[in-house]
Order: C-alpha cells, then sequence, then structure tokens
C-alpha cells in the first residue's frame, strides 16, 4: 500500500477516444480493448490505496456512486445479489465518447475489477454485459472472483 497522495487532472473525456484511436493505428481493436482494461485495473487499484480507505464490500456500495460522479464517469450503482456482483452505470462518459454500436467500457470495466480487487483483497475480473452503445439504459458489469 502507497501512503502518497494522489493528484487528479481534470480531463476531457474526449481524451479517452484520442488515446484509444492512436493505439488502434499500432495495434489490433481487441489488444487495445486489452491495454484498455488493464490500464483501468491499475487506476482502480491505485484509487482504492490512496484516496479512498474503503475495506469492505458495504463500503464500496456506500461510498462508490458518489466517487465515480465526481470523477466525471456517470451515475453508478452496486448491485449485491448473494456471491453476485453486479455494477449498473448509467450516463456512462466512456460508452458516449467512445460511441459505435457494441460494448465499448474497457476502461471503466478495468476500473471496476481493480477497485473490487484492491478493496476487497481478492483478485476480480469484470465483464461488461450490456453497454448504452447497444441500444441499453444502462452500462451492466459484473464482477467474479478470479481464483488464482
Ligand atoms: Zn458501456
Amino acid at each position: 500500500m502507497s501512503s502518497e497522495a494522489i493528484t487528479f487532472f481534470v480531463m476531457p473525456i474526449v481524451m479517452l477516444k484520442e488515446i484509444r484511436t492512436q493505439m488502434e493505428t499500432q495495434t489490433s481493436k481487441n489488444n487495445v480493448d486489452d491495454i484498455l482494461y488493464e490500464v483501468g485495473i491499475r487506476c482502480g487499484s491505485v484509487l482504492a490505496q490512496t484516496a479512498y480507505d474503503s475495506d469492505s464490500l458495504e463500503s464500496l456500495k456506500k461510498e462508490m456512486p458518489d466517487i465515480w460522479i465526481e470523477a466525471g464517469l456517470g451515475i453508478l450503482e452496486i448491485v449485491v445479489q448473494s456471491d453476485d456482483i453486479s455494477v449498473r452505470i448509467t450516463r456512462s462518459s466512456e460508452a458516449y465518447v467512445m460511441g459505435g454500436n457494441d460494448k465499448a467500457c474497457h476502461f471503466s470495466r478495468g476500473f471496476l475489477a481493480g477497485l473490487f480487487s484492491e478493496t476487497l483483497g481478492t483478485n476480480y475480473f469484470c465483464e461488461e454485459n450490456e453497454c448504452i452503445n447497444q441500444g441499453k439504459n444502462a452500462c451492466l458489469y459484473s464482477l467474479k472472483r478470479v481464483d488464482a
């Protein structure tokens, strides 16, 4: 765990799209999806270590919606049913800026995986099951434990 303070800067969401567009000139779409997911994991993990002292699923449920809004990423709701963790995000900035008609929120799903993994002390994989870009009302994610 790092004790260094994390600093933020405000960036227009279009910067994420521009980074993606540039990476696509260098490698395949699938590789870009994977890179954005991995970068999201790192960012979510760093946030959990430095800017945020949550240590349980209950505190994540309570505190994450405000953090997500403050980060400008959308409106987030965490739903827990026994061992299943789902996340619903409406007004997803990533979906809107990426456009298209397929699942587009690879940075967000990585961010969720990193945040949950770091906070709960076990590895999670995050999948986006439905995306606003597919004509849905919200982006829906599921988090699954990865048993190493
Ligand atoms: Zn999405």
